[in-house]
């Protein structure tokens, strides 16, 4: 049995813990939280402890999956804990990810533990289509698409608007540049081109919804280069109809075989999702199995999901799954 903790308990921590009542080879042994672990219950029952009690239940857990936040939290705790646990965190941003690498592959070789980073969807699972589908069409072209789903990013920057109360931002491909993908035609696309947003927004009472309307519609970074809608509503409507978290995406690869290139492949994997960080918790426990196993097997240092056999995540023996799924 490998047993499992979790670090921070977010969106993403109540989705491990919910990812860990489907695993039959994990149990988890206990949420660690920076709040006060008695003012927070978790669904399972499972016990919850202050985040500096962690390390001295270092001899009880295999591997700790971390679900703080990118921004702030993982650039300091996933190497932090790493002096004590085998480690997995979901950190996204793209841009920091070798530094957060060097960081916690220092940490884990003096540990002797295994650290593995940006591990969900993006990036995780599309990394690995990504990777999968350059190296099998070395000739051709990358897309990614987003959405539809919430951009949490956006939705907040919408929020710090004045007179705004409440929002909610959708990023929505755009279908016409999906079909031209998808028929191989290799288009080259703007951003405006690929992605549209709606915004759905509770203005405050009295509030120049015009004045809101445009402030959004030229923000730069965030919305002045895509075509963007907005839709005025009432915070019942918002919280009835835009409660969930939804997200996912394409990616493709399309590419040509031949001495004159004169065959064409596309390559999509599509995910549709109704709860973001659900699925990305299941990413996340799927690879924990993974990082343990690594690590039983004497590796130590950072890994990400381009460091790991895909047999390594599934609960059953290579004999099955050759077997079952080859
Ligand atoms: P949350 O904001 O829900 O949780 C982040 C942390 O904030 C928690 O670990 C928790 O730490 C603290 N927290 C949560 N709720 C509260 C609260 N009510 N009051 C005070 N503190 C709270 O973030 P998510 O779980 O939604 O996402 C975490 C990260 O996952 C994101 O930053 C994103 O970067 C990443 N992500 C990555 C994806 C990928 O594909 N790689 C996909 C989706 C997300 P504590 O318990 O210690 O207080």
């Amino acid at each position: 049995m490998i047993r499992i903790g979790i670090a921070g308990y977010g969106n993403l921590g109540r989705g491990v813990e919910s990812a860990l009542t489907t695993t039959a080879d994990m149990k988890l042994v206990g949420v660690f939280t920076r709040r006060n672990p008695d003012t927070l219950k978790t669904k399972t029952g499972a016990p919850v402890y202050a985040m500096d009690q962690a390390k001295d239940m270092a001899d009880q857990i295999d591997v700790m999956i971390l679900c703080g936040g990118s921004a702030n939290d993982l650039p300091k705790q996933t190497a932090e804990l790493a002096q004590y646990f085998n480690v997995i965190d979901s950190f996204d941003t793209h841009a920091k990810i070798p530094e957060h690498f060097a960081a916690v592959d220092a940490a884990c070789k003096k540990s002797g533990k295994i650290g593995m980073i940006s591990v969900g969807w993006d990036p995780g699972m599309f990394s690995l289509n990504r990777l999968y589908g350059q190296a099998i069409l070395p000739n051709g072209h990358d897309y990614t698409f987003w959405g539809k789903g919430v951009s949490q990013g956006h939705s907040d920057a919408i929020r710090r608007i004045p007179g705004v109360q409440d929002a909610r931002q959708y990023t929505i491909p755009v279908e016409a540049a999906l079909e031209s993908v998808r028929r191989g035609e290799n288009p080259e696309l703007t951003t405006r081109q690929k992605h549209t947003r709606e915004c759905f927004v509770v203005a405050k009472e009295g509030a120049d919804k015009a004045e809101i309307e445009k402030a959004i519609v030229t923000m730069p970074n965030y919305f002045a280069d895509y075509d963007t809608t907005v839709h005025f509503i009432t915070q019942e409507e918002l919280d009835r109809d835009h409660a969930g978290i939804p997200h996912g995406g394409m990616v493709f690869r399309t590419g040509t075989t031949g001495l004159n290139g004169e065959n064409q492949h596309v390559i999509e994997y599509k995910l549709t999702l109704d709860s973001n960080p659900e699925f990305t918790s299941s990413v996340l426990v799927a690879f924990a199995r993974a990082a343990y196993r690594l690590h039983s097997e004497g590796q130590t240092g950072c890994k990400t999901v381009f460091d790991v056999a895909p047999a390594y995540l599934h609960p059953e023996s290579g004999e099955a799954l050759r077997a079952k799924l080859l």
